[in-house]
């Protein structure tokens, strides 16, 4: 990884786009100029990297000439309409939104998982889903081993996930419940949400994503079908219920996961040990369990609460959590630009 490259990030004044600024940075990926685009209302506002301002530029179809990668982060609608325009001008895009992630031609990418996949990309590459991506950092290790077949999760998803406006809101709300001195049995606020359907702050809100036919809702069954693309493992099936709950960063994941070939704690706790990106943090005894507020701003994944799984013949239960920022979006993007 010699070349310096031309990198443009789309998006870059967003809660991901700052962290793919960082990752860069912090992994030292081979920058020779940085291109920050957003949208017009972003435009002549200024970022750093590395110590230097880099003026804001308003996204067009003619961004990317002599751009080598392109990491897009400013949602599906700007990735549609603007990922091929950065292609034809020869740069490889690499899309954190769901735009991409099904369609046939473009590889959808963990690398501890599937970094190979990488090199049959036609242009585009796709980033996962950030609670797929997370839960596959422990799954993943464990299929290898063990064989799984189906998994039943809850995830507990920060605001963070939903951009930078969802941040605001929850505190927002936050300050509003402190200042007016509420009781604790007083905890619904007066001003209308913005962002979510329902107040975020001191609640819980079983509804990440729109609601389909069947009754889940988009981001729930992103676990199967991603998870389906990224194991290349067809059969696999997950029930899943997302909930977004009032954590500024890093998700969480309770998985229940049923598996083919015999499993226990001892045996599953010695693979996920050796697993690249994850620590294992499990010593319940000494109350000590992966945590968002601990795992925020961290690269690895944790995982821990192994157990086995008491309603399945050959189940093993644990609690996923990672930064969303990070392993969801940002850093999981730059890794694949290192893969390229
Ligand atoms: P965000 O904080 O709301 O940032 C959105 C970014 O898109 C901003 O930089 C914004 O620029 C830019 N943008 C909006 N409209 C634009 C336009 N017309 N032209 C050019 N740029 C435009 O959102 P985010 O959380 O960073 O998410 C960005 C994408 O990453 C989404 O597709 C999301 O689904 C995906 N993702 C997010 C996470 C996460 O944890 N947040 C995880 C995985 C994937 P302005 O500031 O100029 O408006």
């Amino acid at each position: 990884m010699s070349q310096l490259k031309q990198v443009a990030i789309v998006g870059a004044t967003g809660a991901v786009g700052a962290e793919m600024i960082r990752c860069l940075e912090e992994r030292n990926y081979p920058v020779g100029s940085l291109k920050l685009l957003a949208s017009a209302r972003s435009a002549g506002k200024k970022l750093k990297f590395k110590g230097e301002d880099v003026v804001i530029e308003e996204l067009t179809k003619d961004s990317f000439k002599g751009v080598d990668v392109a990491l897009f982060s400013a949602g599906g609608g700007i990735s549609r309409d603007f990922a091929p325009a950065a292609v034809s001008a020869g740069a490889v895009v690499v899309d954190n939104s769901s735009a991409f992630r099904m369609d046939d031609s473009c590889p959808l990418v963990v690398p501890e998982v599937n970094a190979e996949d990488v090199k049959k990309h036609q242009g585009i590459i796709a980033n996962p889903n950030c609670t797929t991506a997370i839960s596959l950092m422990a799954l993943y290790p464990l299929h290898k081993a063990f064989g799984v077949t189906r998994v039943f999760a809850s995830s507990y998803q920060a605001v963070s996930g939903t951009g930078a406006q969802a941040i605001e809101e929850l505190a927002r709300q936050s300050r509003e419940w402190a200042k007016q001195d509420r009781a604790w049995d007083a905890a619904k606020l007066d001003s209308k949400p913005q962002v979510y359907p329902w107040q975020i702050a001191f609640n819980v809100l079983p509804h990440v994503d729109s609601f389909l036919d069947t009754g889940y809702t988009k981001e729930e069954m992103k676990m199967e079908n991603e998870g389906r693309k990224i194991m290349h493992h067809p059969g696999f099936r997950a029930s899943v219920t997302c909930v977004r709950v009032p954590v500024f960063r890093a998700h969480s994941v309770a998985i229940s996961a049923e598996f083919e070939k015999p499993i226990s704690v001892e045996a599953a706790r010695a693979v996920l040990e050796k697993a690249p990106g994850l620590d294992v943090i499990d010593d319940p005894a000494n109350k000590l369990y992966p945590l968002p507020l601990e795992i925020a701003g961290k690269d690895n994944c944790a995982v821990g609460r192994l157990r086995m799984d008491c309603a399945m013949d050959n189940g093993l239960a644990f609690w996923v959590v990672g930064d969303q920022l990070l392993k969801g979006a940002a850093l999981n993007a730059v890794q694949i630009a290192e893969c390229l």
